[in-house]
């Protein structure tokens, strides 16, 4: 049987994740999408929801204490992680799974998985400078929470060397970004 694939998407905040998990999702539906475990709240997207199991703390560490994750890490303030049982389960039925984490879960995952089990890619939306000002001109937002944001920005720019494609989405071209994303998703499933 063909082996499965773990897709990982990796990205600052802004950069259009989301934007090319949701189109991707929407074109090809033998995607398998894993569960992010996280004690933050919903949120009112009933779509993105689909995609969490929100749990509490408590429940979190039950997780982690008995092994169950794959990976997890801490993000602004909450837990986050992805259960095993879940990944291997797909990946062994041959399976294409495809996630957006962080990059501590990325780091993780990749130290986890076999070379060829794996494909993290990397989405750009150009320097700091274009993302701060979408971020200012989307809605109010204190200059501490800029500085924040710059903070995090510079931590998951740090993946885009070691991840191995980069999707580059540049502001007014997303069609060209959701066709490389496609394109790249078709070559592992194909
Ligand atoms: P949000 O709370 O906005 O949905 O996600 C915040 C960040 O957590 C995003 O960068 C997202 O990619 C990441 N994330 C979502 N689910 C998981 C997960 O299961 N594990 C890890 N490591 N990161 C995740």
């Amino acid at each position: 049987m063909k082996q499965g694939k773990f897709i990982l998407v990796i990205g600052p905040t802004g950069s259009g994740k989301s934007m090319l998990m949701k189109h991707a999702i929407s074109l090809l539906p033998e995607l398998v999408i894993p569960y992010s475990y996280t004690t933050r709240a919903p949120r009112e997207n009933i779509v993105e929801n689909s995609h969490y199991k929100f749990i509490s703390v408590e429940e979190f560490q039950g997780l982690i204490d008995t092994g169950e994750f794959l990976e997890w890490a801490q993000y602004s303030g909450h837990l986050y992680g992805t259960l095993r049982s879940e990944v291997e389960e797909q990946l062994s039925s041959g399976r294409t799974l495809l996630k957006e984490v962080e990059v501590q879960g990325a780091r993780q995952i990749r130290k986890l998985l076999p070379k060829d089990q794996l494909l993290t890619v990397f989405v750009s939306a150009g320097p700091w400078e274009g993302l701060e000002a979408r971020i200012r001109a989307r809605a109010p937002i204190t200059e501490e929470e800029i500085a924040l944001r710059k903070q995090r920005y510079e931590d998951e720019i740090t993946f885009m060397e070691e991840a191995d494609a980069c999707i580059e989405n540049i502001e007014g071209h997303k069609e060209v970004a959701n066709d490389a994303f496609i394109t790249l998703i078709q070559s592992v499933l194909n």
